[in-house]
């Protein structure tokens, strides 16, 4: 099952090709601070301050009636341009930003030795490894030697179960498919082990399978990617092409057999719980009782093969490909996946596809900023320990949970006076919004990585037992209870998230941080930024998809036929709106994909507005700086969303975000809201104004 972010770019999780940094930053300022300057001072590290409504970032030249997002960013759009090493440029992305070199900051004085306590000592170990960039070139393959030696001494097709195990624990789901635990959809107190589709190297299915020019454009650059790959393990130019022709065709049979994004949005679909013996039944060429018990699985009675057509097409695969074919898929994908963490060589042709190509970065990032996102996604809970010290005091977290549980109430306000809804039906939303979980800034048990063994002259090998950790972690969760407390993302991620199984909702530290969340200021545009991320996450509990989940977080219908008839015409109304929006040249939002997050963004925002009303009832707002207050909270709420990003990066997206582009996510609400033609005086048949007849609204 999915969890719902905030903001697209969040870190990679570990299970995810080419890791390399999501949403990460820098502004030409920062640049300069992160290469020429020595980093802030350790011992008063401070992050920069920009107020949560920056007039700077206006342009008020534009009419807000024609285009409110230009009107709110405009300013903020010329004033930043993408820096070189970066896909796109945003103000989540400039947060990151400074977090990265607050970060490193820590990491440099962890790793310099002053402080050995345990956490200290293995983030330092862990930072310093990833910096020592001539001990990794010294290093070279050594780190992914032995599963090399193993794939190519390989005796049969029959054979490759236990290994192909032991390179899943490694390099995870770009070994065919993926393994580890979920909660059980029908009894969520409960984790059972699962499988799941996986085993490519572009980002989604329809990379292989789609046949306009650009599609095919990126084909023949992913085969020479892969080729150069091959090349760089040794191989001769011949062989190196062959090899490429074969990976290609092995992935594009298992992309066809995989489920669309689109369809994994619907919970009903991944779920098939069976035994082994299913298992074996679907797939018997691989044998599930010898690959359970080489990744020491605890014993377990139930698994969910998510997608069972795919493990039926990789069946077939393993009947038809020869032994030599299978080395050759192997082969790359254990050494492409952990090509971030090798020699020169390997890191610059990662780059040179994945980001440079695909994604449309100029240039790679300065080390010290990768090393510190590795560390922050490998490592996240032992240097978030000290991360949210210097920046989350209990005073902020106090604010911002009184934030949440306002925005709670106004929810179970719009639910009590929603016209369309019966009584039967809210009640049961109202006991779903009750049994929400709500979770601020980091966890109350810190995970403990000291069994990690992390070695400060062997990188690769500490990301790889790093992931190890992971997996294990992951798989020793079978059988076991669930952990409400367990967070998804370390503290100084600046985004947010819902889960649906959970039914929590989640803000690390790095997203309650001006300018998304300022102390500093009164709360219109406060209300408008955080307050409308909060509603946003605490919608996706009542969107399409969430919506099937109850308040226990289990995978059940609470609606009435007739409420969710009613429920279904008006997110159809969210999803026809936003299929009409371009993202880039020809291609255009797939709104069947960004519908839940559609629905938040306009549920979140309504949710926060009924929320400041009610905080700020018994005050006298007046005008700031020529804006009313009103304006101010519709222009702080569009102010999160200021963004520059590249043409590549929106077609990526366009395929495998549920986001539809910071835009829309602005204008695709406003234009549903009476509340904002009021407060800028808008007039019927402007662009910002959805005739009366097309007004969207669910929650
Ligand atoms: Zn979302």
């Amino acid at each position: 099952m999915t969890w719902h972010y905030f903001f697209p770019l969040r870190p990679s999780k570990i299970s995810m090709r080419n890791p390399v940094l999501a949403f990460t930053s820098l502004l030409f300022a920062v640049l300069a601070a992160g290469q020429n300057q020595a980093p802030p001072s350790p011992d008063q590290p401070s992050m920069p301050y920009t107020p949560s409504l920056d007039l700077t970032a206006m342009d008020k030249s534009v009419d807000p009636c024609v285009d409110f997002y230009q009107y709110a960013c405009g300013g903020w759009q010329t004033n930043n341009p993408i820096p070189p090493d970066q896909t796109s440029w945003s103000v989540y992305a400039k947060l990151y930003q400074d977090n990265l070199v607050f970060l490193r900051a820590i990491l440099e004085q962890a790793s310099a030795g002053s402080e050995r306590d345990n956490v200290n000592q293995q983030i330092g170990d862990f930072y310093a490894a990833c910096m020592d960039e001539s001990g990794v070139e010294k290093r070279g393959l050594a780190a992914l030697q032995p599963d090399l030696d193993a794939i190519a001494s390989l005796r049969s097709v029959k054979d490759m179960t236990p290994l192909l195990a032991r390179l899943q624990f490694a390099y995870g789901q770009t070994v065919l498919f993926s393994q580890g635990s979920t909660q059980d959809p029908d009894d969520s107190e409960k984790q059972i082990a699962e499988l799941d589709q996986g085993g490519l190297g572009l980002p989604d299915r329809d990379y292989y399978l789609k046949e306009d020019a650009k599609s095919k454009e990126i084909r023949e650059r992913y085969r020479q990617h892969v080729e150069k790959v091959f090349r760089l393990l040794g191989e001769s130019p011949q062989t190196a092409k062959k090899s490429a022709d074969t990976v290609l065709r092995m992935e594009t049979a298992l992309a066809k057999a995989q489920l669309t994004r689109v369809a994994r949005r619907d919970p009903y679909q991944l779920k098939h719980k069976m035994k082994i013996a299913g298992l074996n039944q679907i797939t018997p060429r691989v044998d599930w009782r010898v690959y359970y018990r080489q990744l020491e699985y605890p014993s377990f009675e139930m698994v969910n093969l998510a997608t069972p057509d795919y493990f039926r097409a990789l069946n077939h695969q393993l009947a038809s490909e020869p032994l030599a074919n299978w080395k050759t898929y192997l082969r790359f994908h254990v050494a492409d996946s952990f090509s971030p963490y090798l020699s020169s060589t390997f890191v610059d042709e990662n780059f040179a596809f994945y980001r440079k190509y695909l994604r449309g970065a100029k240039e790679q990032q300065p080390r010290w900023k990768r090393c510190v996102q590795y560390t922050d996604r490998d490592l996240g809970e032992a240097l978030g320990q000290v991360y949210v010290q210097k920046v989350f005091s209990p005073e902020l977290k106090a604010s911002t949970l009184a934030m949440v549980l306002g925005i709670e109430d106004a929810m179970g306000e719009r639910i009590r006076g929603l016209d369309w809804m019966s009584p039967e039906t809210k009640q049961q939303a109202l006991t779903k919004l009750a049994g929400i979980r709500n979770k601020i800034g980091y966890p109350d048990k810190w995970r403990d990585y000291s069994s990690v063994g992390i070695v400060r002259t062997d990188f690769a090998g500490d990301v790889r037992r790093a992931h190890e950790f992971e997996r294990r972690r992951e798989i020793n969760k079978v059988g076991k209870p669930v952990d409400h407390g367990e967070w998804e993302v370390s503290p100084p991620t600046v985004d947010a998230y819902y889960d649906p199984q959970m039914n929590d909702i989640n803000f690390p530290a790095g997203v309650l941080q001006p300018p998304l969340y300022d102390a500093k200021l009164d709360d219109a545009p406060n209300y408008g930024d955080t307050g409308g991320t909060i509603g946003h996450e605490l919608t996706h509990g009542f969107d399409d998809e969430g919506s099937q989940f109850d308040a226990k977080g289990n995978l059940r219908n609470w609606w009435t036929k007739e409420d969710r008839a009613k429920f279904d015409a008006r997110t159809q109304c969210v999803e026809d709106q936003y299929a009409q929006y371009v993202v880039v040249d020809e291609v255009h939002i797939n709104s069947q994909l960004t519908l839940g997050e559609d629905v938040a963004d306009l549920g979140g925002e309504i949710l926060a507005y009924i929320a400041w009303k009610g905080a700020t009832a018994n005050q006298q707002l007046t005008p700031v700086d020529g804006l009313t207050p009103e304006q101010r909270f519709f222009v702080g709420f569009a102010q999160w969303a200021c963004a520059n990003e590249r043409a590549e990066e929106l077609r990526m997206r366009a395929v495998t975000d549920e986001h539809s582009p910071a835009k829309y996510r602005i204008n695709g609400v406003v234009v549903n809201m009476p509340e904002f033609s009021q407060a800028f005086s808008c007039r019927a048949g402007q662009p910002m104004v959805n005739p009366p007849q097309k007004v969207c609204k669910v929650w």
